[in-house]
């Protein structure tokens, strides 16, 4: 019999369970439903000490930094009143900035139609996304599905479409070259690979 490396061994443990639970779906489901009933008021209990736990952590949190957490709401309050008092410099300078991160300003602005669109057509679950994810996205410079790299401008694409019931969160976006994005359209992987012949170097997970 052929040795098996760790890893081999590992998977095939995997495999070995993933059977037996597959093979006694109905008796597993049964035990832990007895077990949940058995054990409710412990579970509650533990349920609640957490609650209490956490409660306890964030006030312990707060007082040890509670001259940072003032200063900071107090600087801010600072900025927003600032703000306030200057609109006009203020519109210059996130004019100002927006072209500077312009890559990221019209990756925003598409981020907009999109989150709209799958507002209106209700599709759960779906996220705003913040700039730091978004500009994480932005820094693979190469197309998520294809590899190649990226020499006009990026396109955000949904993995699963919005059309198509995905949801629109950082979970489900890629960022894409020009070919890629439009020959997927609203089809999903699987679709497009199978119409296009499509190179996905992205496999899924
Ligand atoms: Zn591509």
């Amino acid at each position: 019999m052929a040795l098996l490396s760790n890893e081999e061994k590992q998977e095939r443990n995997r495999a070995r369970c993933r059977e037996y639970r597959e093979n006694n779906r109905d008796y597993l489901k049964a035990k832990n439903a007895a077990w949940y009933i058995a054990n409710k008021e412990k579970i509650k209990e533990y349920k609640a000490s957490r609650v209490r736990e956490n409660r306890i952590h964030s006030q312990n949190y707060y007082w040890k930094n509670r001259d940072s957490i003032l200063t900071s709401e107090m600087n801010k309050a600072k900025s927003r009143r600032w703000r306030a008092n200057n609109r006009e410099q203020e519109r210059v300078r996130v004019r100002e900035m927006r072209w500077k991160n312009i890559e990221l300003t019209r990756i925003r602005a598409r981020e907009y139609t999109s989150r709209r669109k799958s507002k209106i057509l209700g599709n759960p679950w779906s996220l705003s996304i913040s700039d730091n994810d978004l500009s994480r996205l932005l820094r693979d410079k190469c197309c998520g599905y294809c590899r190649t790299a990226i020499i006009n401008t990026p396109h955000l694409d949904h993995i699963i479409p919005i059309s198509r019931g995905g949801r629109h969160s950082i979970s489900n976006l890629i960022i894409s070259c020009q070919l890629c994005n439009l020959t997927k359209y609203n089809f999903t992987v699987a679709e497009w690979r199978y119409r296009h012949g499509a190179k996905v170097w992205w496999v899924g997970g």
